[in-house]
């Protein structure tokens, strides 16, 4: 095997939480700014082949690539942060790795051998690297977990055996660990780090740089000890300081010259970086010119990793008007008739995220009662936008039992369903589905075409006819109920190119009301923020200049 591509993996200890997947991200945004292109890949430590089935609570969320893979939330920043085009070969898990071991086992490619962790796995795993190197010059490999943990073990045994793979000169380590400031003590200390390095060595990884997590800039003479116990010179010892926002981050990382030391330790020439861009979004992020404050209704919102996409677009949204977008999270099991008006009248906007399950239901439906009748700019996504449709059939169509058939399978006006069969055009089948189907990988991911109605706030915000945009859920508006929706008002805005895919609804009587059946926050990016966003937050700001003058 001859290697033209260099690799880059960062593995984490101490803690988690460390900024792992953001530092990876700034990493491949300070390499593209020299020009040089680049990928991501997360390896993570779990069974699940993939998040798909878990909780948000236990993982956050969910990230959807263009080709349907759901994926770890790392590979959103990534998107955010770089041009790398991912899809499902960016995100492996050890579920995933042994899922395609025991296949070829069962198939009997390994007879007459006992399947091992060493080299069967291993080798599985550096062969999962391998599938994203093509025509990169550099790929950016992220270990899940912490250092220490058993679990990653067959994940770092892979990345070490890769150095004598692809040579020295191709391979590099880089350690993200934590020095924490001690107040009592008045100093910052170096042990945790020591420890985590040495038990990175144990496993025979000696790190090249070590990324530093620390609220202050490290003194050389700090540096200077992490260096002599940890085996590296001090000039590979860089502080990963914190930051106010997260899109600073690749230039503190520059300011360390973190981006010089990897070209100068792989071997690499590039240009100068150009920055400017990143620059100029962090000036305008810190100097906002106004501020909104958004009303997210969920039931995940104790966890904000839940909604990270989503934070972030509307962040973007934010940027683009010159405005910080607060957030306010409300659970919506909280919100009933009497407590909506109070609990979201200060909201300049409400949003309703994608959700599964029948837990506040109820509360989402009031909420866009509320913002529909007020006349509060409403946005609803996926779940947002179904739980939209049912409360429009239930309150201003006059089908009062209306549901989702998530919900209620015996509702008379099943507004939203579980369409039994549908033509897919990525696999161009017709794909079946029941309520008994395999709950992992099968509702209706990835990216799909859709087209605009001229003169919809849609195509106003979008500027185009064609859009393509990402989803992920299993049920789906219901055709046989579209007609009467339309006739009480209801404008469907989007529907798939073959006219069977209710994608956008909207209604005409109301500044800014709109609900998705995609998720489009998995597209918006800090400089090419999300057209849906953008409008949505300025429809916000337009409502709070509106209200101050009242
Ligand atoms: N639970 C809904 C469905 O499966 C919505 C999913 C979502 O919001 N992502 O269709």
């Amino acid at each position: 095997m001859s290697f033209s591509t260099k690799f880059i993996f960062i593995t984490g200890g101490v803690l988690s939480s460390l900024g792992k997947g953001l530092a990876s991200a700034s990493i491949g945004a300070l390499l593209e700014s020299r020009g040089l292109t680049i990928t991501l890949q997360k390896l993570d430590p779990y069974i699940n082949v993939d998040p798909g089935t878990m909780n948000p609570f236990q993982h956050g969320e969910v990230f959807v690539t263009d080709d349907g893979a759901e994926t770890d939330l790392d590979l959103g920043h990534y998107e955010r942060f770089t041009h790398a085009k991912l899809g499902r070969n960016n995100n492996f898990t050890t579920g995933k790795i042994y899922n395609t071991v025991i296949t070829k086992e069962r198939r009997g490619d390994y007879l007459g051998g006992t399947v091992q962790v060493i080299p069967h796995i291993t080798d599985e795993i550096k062969k999962s690297i391998l599938t994203v190197a093509k025509g990169v010059d550099v790929v950016i490999v992220e270990i899940g977990g912490t250092i220490g943990d058993i679990e990653s073990l067959p994940f770092q045994e892979a990345i070490r055996q890769f150095k004598s793979d692809a040579g020295k000169e191709n391979v590099l380590y880089v350690h993200l660990t934590f020095v924490p400031y001690i107040a009592a003590a008045g100093e910052v200390k170096t042990k945790p780090t020591q420890h985590s390095v040495k038990e990175l060595r144990s496993i025979g990884i000696q790190p090249d740089i070590l990324l530093c997590r620390t609220d202050r800039f490290l003194s050389k003479e700090i540096k200077s000890k992490i260096a002599l116990f940890c085996n590296v010179d001090v000039d590979q010892v860089m502080t990963a300081k914190d930051v106010e926002t997260i899109y600073e981050v690749p230039l503190v990382f520059h300011q360390e010259r973190l981006d010089e030391k990897i070209l100068g330790l792989l071997n690499i020439w590039t240009r100068s970086p150009k920055l400017g861009d990143w620059e100029r979004l962090v000036e305008k992020i810190k100097n906002p010119g106004d501020s909104v404050t958004i009303a997210i209704v969920g039931k995940y919102i104790h966890l904000r990793e839940s909604y990270k996409s989503l934070n972030e677009a509307l962040t973007h949204g934010g940027i683009a008007n010159d405005c910080k977008v607060n957030l306010d999270f409300v659970d919506s099991e909280t919100i009933d008739e009497s407590s909506c008006h109070q609990r979201l009248e200060a909201a300049n906007g409400i949003l309703v995220p994608g959700g599964f399950g029948a837990r506040g239901i109820e509360g989402k439906m009031k909420a866009i009662a509320f913002a529909r009748k007020e006349k509060v700019p409403f946005f609803g996504i996926c779940l947002g936008m179904q739980v939209g449709v049912v409360e429009y059939a239930r309150n201003v169509a006059g089908m009062e039992e209306a549901h989702s058939t998530e919900f209620d399978d015996a509702t008379p006006f099943p507004v939203i369903y579980l369409m039994k069969e549908w033509f897919d055009y990525k696999s161009q089948q017709v794909q079946k589905r029941d309520t008994t189907s395999d709950k992992g990988g099968t509702m209706r991911l990835g990216a799909y075409p859709c087209l605009l109605k001229k003169d919809s706030l849609s195509y106003k915000a979008y500027g185009k006819k064609e859009i393509s945009e990402r989803h992920r859920h299993r049920y789906e508006f219901n055709n046989a109920f579209k007609e009467k929706l339309e006739q009480a008002g209801l404008i469907m805005s989007g529907i798939s190119p073959d006219g069977q895919l209710v994608e956008i609804v909207e209604i005409a009587d109301h500044p800014w009301f709109l609900g998705c059946q995609f998720h489009p926050e998995f597209k918006s990016r800090p400089m090419d923020p999300h057209p849906l966003f953008v409008s949505f937050i300025e429809a916000a700001l337009a409502y709070k200049k509106q209200s101050d003058k009242n």
